[in-house]
């Protein structure tokens, strides 16, 4: 289980403070933990894409359920998600109509820290849940600060009139402004609104995910 830090390090209650960069080496890919810097050559992995430690293990020879776990923990970290909420997800997705993976991946997708990121307002993940939770950011007029809120198609969701002077709004604003929104939102950059337009569906979803694996490895 190459995945698997040692019992205790670097966590406290069950939340990861070490390394962003370890977790990305760790996973063998990007995991885009640290906003612009992942798409610079200083990134870890672009520098040394081996897993960090002494006793460095090899991908090859892991088992399948080796394979399955790496790939929750990989999403896991993608979305900064305690094993326990992921679960809930996961028991939310099985419930729902249709696929399992995509339902798990749809309900990731549309949490309020994940519209912030990536309507650009913050730098990566853990930038925009800190901006949600600070309470710089409302869905259709009201306050909302908790990162986990799930937005709903026709949401509108906006930097709070008094946050839009906030530095660390400014800054996140002005560097991601080249970036491309997913087609299931729309940013007006000159109100700093964004609008769910639509559920996202699973081409919509860039990231190298393997769903099914997930659903396989809860599924045992
Ligand atoms: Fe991962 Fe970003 Fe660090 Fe690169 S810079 S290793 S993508 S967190």
């Amino acid at each position: 289980m190459g995945v698997v830090l040692p019992r205790g390090e670097g966590y406290k209650m069950g939340r990861y403070l070490g390394a962003d960069c370890k977790l990305c080496r760790r996973a063998g890919e990007k995991l885009f933990l640290k906003g612009t810097r992942c798409s610079t050559a200083k990134c870890a992995i672009e520098k040394r894409n081996s897993p960090p430690g002494q006793h460095k293990r090899m991908r090859s020879n892991m088992s399948d359920y080796a394979i399955r776990l790496k790939e929750k923990q990989k999403v896991k970290r993608i979305y900064g998600i305690l094993e326990r909420q992921f679960r809930r997800y996961f028991i939310v997705a099985e419930k729902q109509k249709g696929i399992t993976g995509l339902n798990l991946l749809r309900l990731l997708e549309m949490r309020l820290d994940n519209v912030v990121y990536y309507l650009g307002i913050g730098l990566s993940r853990d930038h925009a849940r800190q901006i949600v939770c600070h309470g710089h950011v409302s869905v259709n007029g009201r306050k909302v600060n908790i990162s986990s809120f799930a937005v709903k198609v026709e949401d509108v969701i906006e930097i709070r009139p008094k946050s839009r002077e906030y530095k660390m709004v400014k800054d996140a604003l002005e560097v991601t402004k080249e970036r491309a929104r997913p087609a299931w939102l729309e940013f007006d950059a000159k109100d700093l609104k964004g609008r769910v337009v639509r559920i996202p569906v699973r081409e919509d979803i860039t990231m190298a995910v393997q769903e099914n694996l997930i659903v396989e490895l809860y599924s045992r």
